[in-house]
């Protein structure tokens, strides 16, 4: 079902006014929403910059019990008020059963990250669900085992399924992750489904993303998920790779170039 093998036409989704896969799109916002007024600021900065989706996450799957955790339902309450206040298509993440019925209420794309990219029940049941999903590839999922997650989806009911390449762990740690440039190239010539690409959490380095968002569309990614933050520095989460609202115009401008 996520192969090209049975057809040669990519698919297109289309979330209101946003097609995926047909031109790239531009997915911005914080690691995590973290307050009104943080998650206003940005969501009217996108509006004014002319980039359709806003992301910010809610139940935060952070690698340390001691770190913020995300405002789950009010975090997906404030996310929703500011999309529907410039006219953004959102995007947050669901890790259980509980979370997915909440993002799926408050929130127009539904996202799987990378650590249940591997747990099969929750993308059976993400299956059920009406709205798009992105799925972020797992840290260390094969291309394979990436796309067979898609499957599970699909299978499932949801076709409408957005993939998401975002770094993988190899023996490089100067970087957060590494990220997988020919994964982007493959999935292209292996699925109809449209590739997005992250280089946030692809690289962990703010200085990198520009130039890793603009190699994700010169090997075909269909789009692009950047961290950004109005004060990086205070950021609750993931601060270190998150653009300012500057660096973030001058990527945008280097991407139409
Ligand atoms: C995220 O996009 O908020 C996130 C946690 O990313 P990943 O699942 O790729 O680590
Ligand atoms: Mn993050």
């Amino acid at each position: 079902l996520a192969s090209k093998d049975n057809t040669n036409k990519d698919t297109v989704i289309r979330v209101k006014d946003v097609q995926f896969g047909k031109e790239p799109i531009v997915i911005a916002g914080p690691c995590a929403v973290e307050c009104e007024e943080q998650i206003d600021t940005i969501a009217s900065f996108l509006h004014k910059n002319s980039v359709p989706v806003l992301r910010g996450g809610a139940y935060k799957p952070r690698t340390s019990p001691y770190s913020f955790q995300g405002l789950h339902e009010k975090g997906l309450q404030m996310l929703s008020a500011a999309g529907k206040k410039y006219n953004l298509v959102t995007v947050s993440e669901a890790v259980d059963e509980h979370s997915l019925k909440q993002v799926a209420h408050y929130c127009d794309i539904i996202q799987i990250g990378a650590r249940n990219m591997f747990n099969y029940e929750l993308l059976k049941k993400v299956g059920k669900f009406s709205k798009p999903v992105l799925l972020k590839r797992g840290m260390s999922a094969t291309i394979s085992e990436f796309l067979t997650a898609a499957e599970y989806i699909i299978k499932s009911g949801n076709k409408d399924v957005i993939l998401c390449e975002r770094g993988i762990r190899t023996f490089e740690n100067y970087t957060r992750n590494t990220l997988d440039l020919s994964a982007v190239a493959a999935i292209r010539e292996l699925s109809h489904l449209p590739v997005i690409v992250d280089p946030s959490h692809g690289s962990g380095r703010r200085s990198l993303v520009t130039p890793l968002a603009k190699a994700s569309l010169a090997v075909g990614g269909q789009g692009l998920m950047i961290e950004i933050h109005n004060e990086p520095s205070k950021a609750l989460s993931d601060g270190f790779q998150s653009l300012d609202f500057s660096t973030f115009k001058n990527l945008l401008l280097e991407l139409k170039t």
